[in-house]
């Protein structure tokens, strides 16, 4: 079965967004072992449009459009599609009522626009998806000719979860066998001595399949099976997810696909009923930030600090002058009294520090760019690790924030 991606938007023609929706889809129609031949952008104009989805529908299967379901007169997509159907477009009392809820729930009730209401019109005959996190529904059109037109809202915070559970589900029953995969991910090995731990596995498979995805200084691997359903194929990975857990063990830090390494320790901190802080200078606040991603993460986390300068240092977290003048900022020493003293100052069972160059530039005292020490304390214990990097500035400090967490992670296992 072949799919073909039409990402709607004068915006994107433009260059004023990224086409991150055609990344998103790519990948996971990849995953889903769908073939992909064409993608195509097209402005928000009716004649392209039109042609562009014919041309589409004349060689593809099944063709995904995103964008252009919005309220607004340049929002054309499913007035095109219907019209290419020959479908009419009618009111979707459900959908309607949803968008009314949806204003009801943000509180703007006298702010619906009569233009809002043809986000609950639908071409007859189409399956309407519910949009949980905004107005347009999806809508999944399938011809009398075999092809089928789906089409998803533009957002990206709307298409990616209306596809992961909406539209996966309904383009593997088409197959006559789905794929469908886990994502074991891994922290504190590196990619490389990863891999070669599983060279054998990955050489010998078929179905299961496993392969390697590069991540920021983590290691993920996909499992993926094939099979007639969600239960037959967990049956066939559990063996190579076993296999995977033993040579990995507590490494591995999920098997899920949505889970983050920031999420694993939050988890792991809630578990062990304890709260961290951070302390930190050259990604000053990054690492506070990945935290802050999981949303509850206000249950392990109160106060940190960005010590910047060596006065923010001693002040805020306490570390020692002569520390700082014996063994300079971007130091074993450092790091050590950056974790302890913010522990101490936020009153937290646990604490990670983070100093070091991150570039473009080393420090005065000739010490290199991308030195970077970590420090972690929990409970009594103190751990600091040095860390050569080498990429560029931002590269550094995210390598660095991965780090942090990742101790983080094994000391508090
Ligand atoms: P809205 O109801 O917000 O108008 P829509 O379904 O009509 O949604 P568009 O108007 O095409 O979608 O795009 C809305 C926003 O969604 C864009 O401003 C952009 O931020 C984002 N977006 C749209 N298409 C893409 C894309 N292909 N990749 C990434 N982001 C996109
Ligand atoms: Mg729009």
């Amino acid at each position: 079965m072949t799919v073909e991606l039409i990402s709607v938007g004068t915006e994107i023609l433009l260059g004023n967004i990224v086409n991150t929706n055609a990344a998103f889809l790519s990948e996971k129609l990849a995953a889903l072992g769908l073939s992909c031949y064409h993608q195509s952008v097209v402005g928000d104009n009716e004649e392209r449009l039109t042609d562009t989805l014919k041309l589409a529908l004349s060689r593809s299967d099944i063709v995904i459009l995103s964008g252009g379901l919005g309220p607004t007169k340049d929002d054309l997509t499913k007035e095109v599609t219907a019209k290419v159907f020959g479908k009419e477009l009618y009111e979707d009392a459900h959908t309607r009522e949803r968008i009314q809820e949806y204003f009801d729930r943000l509180n703007r009730k006298g702010m619906i626009t009569e233009n809002n209401w043809k986000q609950a019109m639908v071409p007859e005959g189409a399956i309407v998806i519910d949009n949980h996190n905004g107005t347009a529904p999806g809508i999944i059109l399938e011809g009398e000719n075999g092809k089928t037109a789906i089409l998803l809202p533009g957002p990206p915070n709307e298409i990616k979860p209306m596809f992961e559970n909406d539209i996966a589900p309904y383009l593997n029953r088409l197959q006559p066998e789905g794929i469908y995969s886990k994502m074991v991910k891994i922290c504190s090995i590196g990619e490389s001595r990863a891999e070669t731990m599983v060279a054998d596995l990955m050489e010998q498979q078929s179905n299961p399949t496993l392969a390697p995805y590069a991540k920021t200084g983590e290691v993920h691997f996909r499992v993926t099976a094939k099979a007639k359903d969600q239960e037959t194929a967990d049956q066939l990975m559990q063996p190579v997810l076993d296999e995977l857990f033993r040579r990995f063990g507590n490494n591995i830090y999920t098997t899920e696909e949505t889970v983050t390494l920031e999420e694993a320790v939050v988890n792991l901190l809630k578990e062990k009923n304890m709260t961290v802080t951070t302390a930190e200078s050259c990604t000053a606040g990054l690492l506070a930030g990945r935290i802050m991603n999981v949303p509850g993460a206000s249950d392990v986390y109160n106060e940190g600090y960005i010590t910047y300068s060596n006065d923010s240092k001693m002040k805020l977290v306490g570390v020692q002058e002569e520390t700082l003048n014996q063994y300079g900022p971007v130091s074993v020493e450092t790091a050590y009294e950056m974790a302890v003293g913010a522990a101490r100052a936020a009153g937290s069972e646990a604490a990670v520090s983070v100093t070091g160059y991150a570039g473009p530039d080393g420090g005065a005292d000739g010490k290199p760019a991308g030195l970077v020490y970590v420090g972690c304390c929990v409970g009594d214990k103190v751990r600091v690790e040095e860390f050569r990097f080498s990429g560029n500035r931002n590269k550094n400090r995210d390598y660095a924030v991965v780090r942090a967490l990742t101790i983080l992670r094994e000391e508090l296992l």
